[in-house]
């Protein structure tokens, strides 16, 4: 049988979650997808009512298809960690069995065991703040949206992953060179993802034969990239100008290796092949798919 892919953080067909599902899909795996609880509503009546479309098509002229879509956040490990507000929120009040071990269950219940899990998530409240400016609270909540979820993730549907089963998280370079504008503690986060994952090598590889590697992707104008103003920043100034501003990384984007700007459908190729029996000896890795950005040593 084909494999079965859970990709937890698609709410639209912009960001890495969605090109790392569609290249799953044309290699023949069954999707599923774990959608942020505010995004779900309008995530599903996008989809049903055609507005991805153009986008599900694949190589063979198919459309991509999403076997099911699970309300996830992914910061709430049980219903007894879920406060008051949240619940009451009208916004989640809608939805239910949306922690992480609820969805883990469910998953478990619909559809038994899976073989690929991708973690294509983050979040930190503060991101736009400098880490000298940013708080305890805005500090810890990034880890926890961006890191500890994917332990959590990772800790839950461990069960339910086939043995030879490939886990597959999305990092950046912010993590350990200095990326002005990531900010909140999100190059924080970034730092424990990646060196979560040679830990979790380690422990889910001896006990469950999973690998677990990340890919550190260049930048893509996605919603989360977008709503933190990153992107832009990077993009629209020109060379000069960022430089003025100091944002480094603009010239990095623009001049390694003769470049191109995006890198999403290759990101989308190396997680399945990350996820395929040819990388059955990759584990513990941070794959870079940035069209050469994390080699530069200075803008040229
Ligand atoms: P995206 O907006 O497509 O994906 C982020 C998703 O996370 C969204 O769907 C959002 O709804 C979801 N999310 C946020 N908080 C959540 C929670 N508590 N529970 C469940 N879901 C939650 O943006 P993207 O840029 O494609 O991000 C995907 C991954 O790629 C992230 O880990 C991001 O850090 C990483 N990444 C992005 C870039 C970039 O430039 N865009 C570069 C390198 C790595």
């Amino acid at each position: 049988r084909g494999k079965r892919a859970f990709i937890a953080g698609i709410a639209d067909d912009n960001g890495y979650g969605w090109a790392i599902a569609k290249s799953l899909a044309a290699a023949g795996a069954e999707i599923l997808v774990g959608t942020w609880v505010p995004a779900l509503n309008i995530f599903e009546t996008s989809l049903r009512r055609g507005k991805f479309d153009e986008s599900r098509v694949l190589p063979d002229g198919s459309l991509m298809e999403i076997a099911k879509v699970y309300p996830l956040d992914a910061v709430f490990d049980s219903p007894e960690d879920v406060p008051e507000d949240v619940k009451t929120n009208k916004r989640y009040a809608g939805s239910s069995k949306w922690t992480v071990k609820e969805v883990a269950e469910s998953v478990k219940q619909d559809f038994g065991t899976i073989d690929i899990l991708v973690h294509s998530l983050a979040n930190g409240p503060e991101v736009s703040k400098p880490l000298l400016e940013t708080s305890r609270k805005g500090y810890l909540a990034a880890i926890s949206a961006s890191s500890y979820s994917f332990v959590s993730l990772l800790r839950h549907f461990l069960p339910i992953i086939n043995p030879g089963g490939a886990t597959i998280s999305l990092t950046y370079i912010a993590s350990e060179r200095i990326i002005p504008g990531y900010g909140g503690g999100m190059s924080s986060a970034k730092a424990a993802l990646e060196s979560d994952t040679k830990v979790l090598a380690f422990e889910a590889g001896r006990k469950h034969k999973v690998r677990v590697n990340t890919i550190s992707a260049g930048p893509l104008g996605s919603r989360a990239a977008k709503a933190i103003g990153f992107i832009d920043m990077m993009i629209n100034y020109s060379l000069e100008n960022a430089l003025g501003k100091g944002v480094i990384c603009c010239l990095y984007c623009f001049r390694v290796s003769n470049l191109k700007m995006d890198q999403t459908e290759e990101v989308g190729n190396t997680a399945a092949f990350l996820a395929s029996p040819l990388a059955s000896a990759v584990t513990g890795a941070t794959v870079y798919v940035d069209n050469g950005l994390n080699a530069m040593g200075v803008g040229v």
